[in-house]
């Protein structure tokens, strides 16, 4: 199969990692592939300019003039390795130079090492688009015929809404515009014959997150990066001089960066197009909502671009600011963050979202069938996933409807169950409601404690049931240093503007440690009886769900344990059974991808030097491997796995043909991870030796070693929502199985196995693991669980380095 990517439509970080994986996966399952510079206006231009160049230098030829001459007399993927065309892609030089360049040429085949190193670039290098041609049927006509000439027969569209649309419409015309050209005469019976079907496959590359049936889009999660770091910068500038803050940010019909940047930023109002405030007139709700917080040095309001009124009034960000100014006499300043939002190196999960669906949209490819409708790949929850292509985009078209109708409540319905969540999630943690305080009866005093490392979101997730309690007429208490603390009465009832500013703050603002209640069961119990815990919220990882079931355990002898109790996984290791993520794992990866994108370029300024980079984690791999993925590592190591000679062996000779394959003066550095428990023989120090002596003048090798860079650093935006969705539904489980729990009489109270349980994310949902159920899943000695969603990973990342095949070579 001949295999083409187009991006289209608006930019957004993330869209070079598709196209370096659709190329390298199209290339593994042997196709050939090509890339469509400039979107559907590529698409429609064609060829055309550059053969007639060609012709009148009298150097007419159909291959590529730049291709190595490695592609003659040497096997298929060698032959894929390069057309000489990437590094012109990437450095931009394409169009400057005549002649054996890319001008005028916009459908390019490309080859492996084409695309290497587009990971880490920010927009898109194939260029993108708004094509006023390809909405015409001439257009079309033009486009398909230069598909025809090409032999290309599958296509991978990565862009917006009406990107999708674009790409359905032509599917769909395809046979005609076929015929078309048969009867123009322009291709002959068997190129109709040979092309009868167009595959079409697409991947949501926008900013805006605006698509329905998937949970996130390619460049959302950067986006949203870029504006948590920006409000993250205003927050200490607005906090020294007692400063209101307006910011406007993008999202003309979805809500969606105004939300999310809401939660993770810790605003104190937002503006969404589909939710605008019920209030009549809004600027009394808003100011009500504002004064309730009065008392702190900050206010943050966030308007999206495309915010409105219930009756469609736009409402702009300078307007807020009067409002602001005149009625509640608040210092305020507008900023808006403009394009400074598209831009910059993609963060960890787009690298990690587009390599896993470029390599789902070849495999649809390769499935598709005129039978088949063309999909679309999304993700839900963690689960990558292939929906009808047409039905996301008439999904999200009825949003942008039942918005323009001023059915709110419609377009709620549409947005995925995410969005709808992370609102609740806002309301309950940015305005103190008294009015909605729960009956006496029904308040708890709710406890809550860290436990093990520090982990990104620790706070945010704290935050977050503290100001949920309060809402609610709860106590929270925090515990102060883990159950050490407890023993020591280190306990204290938290408030609403006492957590204000812990959204960004990495590390954990109680305190945690390894200790667990097994140090002394009884006292333990007896300090929940002292203070009256009607219920424990946990964060942490291994040790936390440890600590459960100990006290699931202890329920046999000590009644003060007959109450809910929730542990919430929070670890960088991500190595608590049975949930595919913890909090914190996101904020490591992304502290790992920036340092791995610094070392990388340092090796590559040498030309020739692997790194081996050393990573946390203890017995899980699941940092090195997601890291090696989000990096373009070449090799990783990891406990699970583990290493031996053979290996190594294999590995040195993988990295000696990879360098000799690589063009003279053009090598570039490249990246092992190693866990730190991959094995207690082949250390970091021993491999990184190894290589360098069996390296000779091929390559040269260095190691570093991350340590505890992974733990620390601000959390990352996506680490924060999470935290705040997952802790919500911590404390709607407290309060229903306090509720079971009461309904009993008092003298013979007895908390199910149900009511001590683990929050987990499994494949595409959250669900409640009772903790003794979790014992059965959990690999105890090497603290992690028995599986690991993420197995696969190891030889994906291999496989996108040509691995196996160079292992294979001669
Ligand atoms: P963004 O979300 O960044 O705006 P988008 O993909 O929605 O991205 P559009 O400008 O709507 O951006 O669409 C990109 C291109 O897709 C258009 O310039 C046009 O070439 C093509 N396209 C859009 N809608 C159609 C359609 N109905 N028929 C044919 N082509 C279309």
């Amino acid at each position: 199969m001949k295999i083409a990517i187009l991006t289209s439509g608006g930019d957004s970080a993330g869209m070079n990692a598709v196209v370096r994986a659709v190329v390298k996966a199209g290339i593994l399952k042997g196709c050939e592939t090509w890339v469509v510079r400039e979107g559907y206006e590529g698409l429609v231009r064609g060829n055309a300019e550059y053969m007639d160049n060609l012709k009148t230098q009298g150097l007419a030829t159909t291959e590529p003039p730049s291709a190595s001459p490695l592609q003659e007399a040497t096997p298929s993927f060698l032959n894929s390795l390069r057309f000489g065309d990437g590094h012109l892609l990437r450095d931009g030089t394409g169009d400057y130079v005549g002649g054996m360049t890319l001008k005028g040429r916009y459908i390019v085949r490309v080859g492996w090492d084409d695309v290497r190193g587009w990971f880490a670039e920010g927009g898109t290098l194939i260029g993108t688009a708004r094509s006023k041609a390809f909405r015409t049927v001439e257009g079309r006509l033009a486009a398909a015929h230069n598909l025809v000439i090409e032999g290309i027969d599958a296509l991978v569209v990565c862009g917006g809404d009406g990107s999708l649309t674009g790409a359905d419409v032509f599917r769909a015309e395809w046979p005609k515009l076929i015929a078309e050209l048969l009867s123009q005469s322009k291709i002959t019976e068997a190129q109709a014959l040979a092309h009868s079907h167009l595959k079409i496959v697409g991947l949501v590359g926008s900013i805006d997150n605006d698509m329905s049936m998937t949970d996130l889009t390619i460049g959302a999660p950067t986006a949203l990066h870029r504006i948590c770091e920006a409000i993250d910068n205003i927050n200490s500038t607005a906090f020294s001089h007692s400063r209101a803050f307006v910011l406007e940010v993008m999202g003309r019909h979805c809500g969606w960066l105004a939300l999310l940047a809401g939660v993770a930023g810790g605003a104190d109002f937002i503006f969404i197009p589909e939710r605008p405030p019920k209030g009549k007139p809004w600027e009394d709700e808003m100011c009500a909502a504002i004064q309730d917080a009065i008392g702190k040095r900050k206010t943050i309001v966030i308007v999206a671009e495309g915010a409105h009124d219930l009756d469609l009034n736009p409402i702009r960000a300078e307007y807020v600011k009067d409002v602001l100014t005149d009625r509640l006499g608040l210092d305020t300043r507008v900023t808006t963050l403009g394009h400074t939002q598209r831009g910059g190196r993609p963060c960890a999960f787009d690298r990690i979202l587009p390599t896993l669906q470029g390599v789902e949209a070849v495999a649809a490819l390769l499935e598709s069938t005129p039978e088949t409708p063309s999909y679309m790949i999304g993700i839900q929850e963690n689960k990558i996933t292939r929906v009808p292509l047409m039905e996301a985009v008439e999904m999200t078209r009825a949003v942008a409807q039942a918005v323009s109708e001023k059915d709110f409540e419609k377009a709620m319905s549409l947005r995925d169950p995410e969005f709808v969540e992370s609102l609740d999630g806002f309301v309950a943690t940015a305005t103190l409601s008294k009015e909605k305080l729960l009956p006496k009866d029904q308040r708890m005093r709710i406890a809550l404690v860290h436990m093990g490392a520090p982990a990104g979101g620790m706070n945010a997730a704290t935050r977050a049931a503290v100001r949920y309690c309060i809402r609610q007429g709860h106590t929270p208490l925090a515990i102060n240093n883990g159950f050490r603390g407890l023993l020591d009465d280190n306990i204290v009832e938290l408030s609403w503007l006492g957590v204000d500013s812990w959204m960004p703050r990495g590390g954990s603002e109680l305190g945690t440690n390894r200790t667990l209640p097994s140090v002394d069961l009884g006292s333990v119990a007896a300090k929940f009886q002292e203070f009256n815990i009607q219920a424990l919220m946990m964060i942490g990882g291994f040790e936390a769900f440890n600590a459960l079931l100990i006290l699931e355990e202890g329920r046999k002898h000590y009644p003060a344990f007959h109450i809910p109790m929730v542990h919430l996984p929070a670890t960088i290791s991500n190595n608590v059974p049975m949930t595919e993520y913890s909090l914190g794992s996101d904020t490591s990866l992304n502290a790992l991808v920036d340092a791995c994108d610094a070392i990388k370029q340092s090796a590559s300024a040498s030309r020739n030097r692997v790194f081996v980079v050393e990573t946390q984690g203890g017995k899980c791999g699941y940092i090195a491997t997601m890291g090696a993925l989000a990096t373009g590592a070449c090799l990783v190591y990891t406990p699970e796995v583990g290493m031996n000679l053979d290996t190594l062996r294999r590995d040195v000779k993988f990295l000696k043909t990879r360098y000799s394959l690589d063009v003279k003066g053009r090598s570039e550095g490249r990246l092992v991870i190693r866990n730190e428990a991959a094995s207690s023989v082949y250390t970091t120090e021993v491999i990184t030796n190894m290589f360098k002596e069996e390296g000779g003048s091929l390559f040269d090798a260095r190691s570093a070693s991350l340590g505890h860079t992974l733990q620390g650093g601000i959390p990352s935006p996506i680490d924060r929502a999470r935290a705040v969705r997952l802790s919500l539904k911590c404390m709607a489980f407290i309060e229903r199985h306090h509720a079971l729990l009461h309904a009993q009489p008092l003298k013979s109270r007895h908390a199910t196995g149900e009511s001590a349980a683990v929050i987990t994310i499994q494949s595409s949902s959250i669900e409640w693991v009772p903790v003794r159920d979790m014992l059965k899943h959990a690999d105890m000695v090497n603290r992690r669980g028995k599986h690991a969603w993420w197995e696969g990973v190891k030889e994906l990342v291999e496989a996108l380095v040509g691995r196996p095949q160079m292992i294979a070579m001669r």
